[in-house]
């Protein structure tokens, strides 16, 4: 190449979770039979609702640009959603659509972040954070977290990382990749440190044994909520979610989103609006069955040796520590591609979530019973005995 590219581009580390699907999908190519529990994508399809509302807003013509914000009566619908989950009603103009929360969160990190400021997360935690920071010469703050404390974050030990250049705090409940769902107690207390409270509330609702989710929503008055709808109505193609930003900051978010993205795709909002109206059903359907799936996998782990010390809370994920298994699985990255080669198994490796997850696996549920039994069966044949 005979020009520079940009410094940032060698401080954004691969996905290893898109990688090692990538590779399974080469697999696949091959003729290969791969289990795929490597990506955070539900099995499921969209609710049909869905997929007939998209289809209908296509062929009646809706095709154009919409509010930047997104379409009034999807903001609406998203307010009404928070309010019967969260009990806290918002005014829509605080909300804005974006494709995917992963726009939603490059946004926000453009909002609050300068070069050389902070931003204080707990680890492990979801890869993309990290590197969003850095796009725009944050330096991201870990905040390690434990397995055998379920993963929950000590709001003193946060409280700690904090300092002058602090401009935000991320929390994930339920988390990816631990499945960490963090009490009201410590969302009170990550909400009071004087520090915008950003919260990524995708898989909320995806809990089991009656475990309850805390929006940050009112929690203060500088909390940005961000969610969307890959996760509950298994929507990730659709590339459709939002922000909700305190008031003041509404209008500097609304901006760059005009200069940055336009808006969201005008059919993929009225699919959101009727995944509100019609997919309560196919939410919990896809609920309970992950509610079984999840206790197929952690015990099928725990019998092949894997450490499991606590059940996740919500989530589709079993964060599972593989070092029982020698020197090899010190190294995640090596140890996930070679059991995919070796038995067609795709797994993340947990280095992918940061140097806390090193040693560690991440097996998604979002996979049928059956598909989780056969690669149980093929782990079980390959592992060396713990
Ligand atoms: N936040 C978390 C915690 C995730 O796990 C993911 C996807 O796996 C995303 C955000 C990205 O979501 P979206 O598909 O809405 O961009």
């Amino acid at each position: 190449m005979s020009f520079p590219l940009a410094r940032r581009v060698a401080e954004v580390e691969p996905f290893l979770a898109m990688e090692v699907t990538e590779r399974a999908i080469a697999l696949e190519r091959e003729g290969r039979s791969v289990i795929r529990l490597s990506v955070g994508e539900p099995d499921f399809p969209p609710p049909l609702e869905v997929v007939e509302a998209c289809a209908r807003a296509l062929a009646a013509g809706e095709t154009g640009y919409t509010d930047s914000r997104g379409l009034l009566e999807l903001r609406e619908a998203i307010v009404a959603d928070h309010a019967r989950r969260s009990g806290v009603r918002v005014d829509p103009e605080r909300v804005l659509v974006t494709n995917g929360v992963s726009s939603a969160m490059l946004l926000v990190f453009a909002l609050l972040v300068d070069e050389g400021d902070e931003v204080v997360l707990g680890t492990p935690h979801y890869p993309c954070y990290p590197n969003f920071v850095r796009v725009f010469g944050g330096r991201p703050v870990l905040v390690p977290t434990r397995a055998e404390d379920g993963f929950r974050l000590d709001p003193d030990a946060v409280r700690r990382a904090i300092g002058p250049r602090t401009r935000a705090i991320v929390v994930a409940s339920p988390a990816n990749p631990t499945g960490a769902v963090q009490d009201a107690a410590t969302m009170r207390a990550l909400a009071s440190f004087g520090v915008p409270l950003v919260s990524d509330e995708i898989y909320d609702g995806l809990v089991y044994d009656g475990v309850r989710c805390s929006s940050a929503l009112g929690l203060s008055d500088d909390a940005f909520v961000l969610d969307g709808f890959s996760k509950r109505y298994a929507m990730t193609g659709f590339r459709l979610g939002y922000a909700i930003s305190p008031a003041p900051a509404a209008r500097a978010l609304q901006v760059l989103q005009q200069n940055l993205f336009i808006c969201a795709n005008r059919f993929v909002q009225h699919a959101g609006i009727a995944a509100f109206a019609d997919g309560a059903k196919s939410l919990e359907t896809m609920r309970a069955a992950y509610a079984r799936r999840r206790t197929l996998l952690v015990e099928g782990l725990r019998r092949l040796g894997f450490g499991v010390p606590r059940m996740p809370d919500g989530a589709f994920y079993v964060f599972a520590d593989a070092r029982p298994f020698g020197a090899a699985a010190h190294d995640s990255h090596r140890f996930a591609f070679d059991l995919l080669e070796r038995t067609g198994v795709a797994v993340t490796p947990g280095v992918d979530f940061g140097a806390a997850g090193e040693g560690f696996l991440r097996f998604s549920y979002a996979a049928s019973e059956e598909s989780l039994a056969e690669a149980l069966k093929r782990l079980e044949t390959a592992l060396p005995r713990p």
